[in-house]
């Protein structure tokens, strides 16, 4: 199967950069599939000891805020779902299977044609998050840890309940990990030539996250809790002459990308873009 790289053509035009701390309010866990060293279900660690913030959960995170949000901004979202959702989307891969012979013929047609079919068949937070034709334009990075790695490791109890009494079996006791609360970590999001409604969409969706939101493992028992501080926006638009040098010459990741200003302005700013647009 061809896949479209990111951006129109594969050329990087425009960049957008959010960056932000994520400050956990409660414990929470990202679990490593195995047993911890002192419990029943470890955290993810890396080879030093220190927990994980994997730029894959942060990204499946930001997809379901986005998800939730796309209907209040007109914007389609797929759920992975064709049945459920009533959207078209070739990331649901029993729709997609109706309409591969198509995608064929496009492909055929060359690039212009390709990107047409893909557009006409992609939900809106599938441009942006990625299908299995086309490469994801929103990145994530792994959380960077802020907060001192010593004993941020806490085990907790955890019963197994009987669904009919809700009340504790005694022998199905088991403990898990989760790290402390105050856990804070640097958090990067970049977005590869983001077009108005996406940038609408991931503004939405950073409104929602600085408000507080919920990430890993055992939400529904309080862990999990998290909100953002320090957020920034910064990027770049390759038509502008002195951006375009800029980016080429910056001698740091943030030196490359201008600042856009107020967070909070400039994503309000998108959002009525959008609203308005569909009102009209
Ligand atoms: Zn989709």
């Amino acid at each position: 199967m061809s896949t479209v790289a990111a951006g129109a053509i594969g050329r990087l035009e425009k960049k957008l950069r959010v960056s932000a701390e994520l400050v956990f309010d409660t414990g929470w866990r990202i679990g490593s599939g195995r047993a911890g060293q002192t419990s029943d279900l470890g955290v993810l660690l890396d080879a030093a000891g220190r927990p994980v913030l994997p730029g894959s959960s942060l990204k499946g995170r930001l997809r379901n805020t986005c998800e939730s949000l796309a209907s209040a901004l007109g914007l389609t979202a797929c759920l992975l779902n064709h049945d459920a959702s009533g959207v078209r989307c070739v990331s649901d891969v029993s729709w997609f299977s109706r309409v591969r012979e198509a995608h064929r013929d496009a492909i055929t047609q060359g690039v212009q044609a390709q990107l047409d079919w893909i557009n006409n068949n992609t939900c809106h937070v599938c441009r942006l998050f990625g299908s299995p034709v086309q490469a994801a334009r929103l990145r994530c990075a792994d959380g960077m840890l802020k907060t001192s790695p010593l004993g941020l490791i806490r085990v907790r109890d955890g019963v197994v309940l009987d669904r009919d009494s809700h009340t504790a079996v005694d022998e199905l006791k088991y403990d898990y990990e989760c790290v402390s609360p105050e856990t804070r970590f640097d958090l990067v999001i970049d977005v590869h030539n983001p077009a108005p409604e996406d940038e609408a969409l991931l503004g939405a969706a950073i409104f929602e996250w600085a408000a507080g939101s919920s990430l890993g493992g055992f939400t529904s028992r309080g862990l999990g809790r998290f909100h953002l501080e320090q957020i920034e926006v910064r990027g770049t638009d390759f038509s502008d002459p002195a951006q375009r040098k800029q980016y080429l010459l910056g001698r740091t990741p943030q030196d490359r990308l201008q600042p856009l200003g107020d967070w909070q302005a400039y994503f309000q700013d998108k959002i009525d873009q959008r609203l308005s647009s569909i009102r009209g």
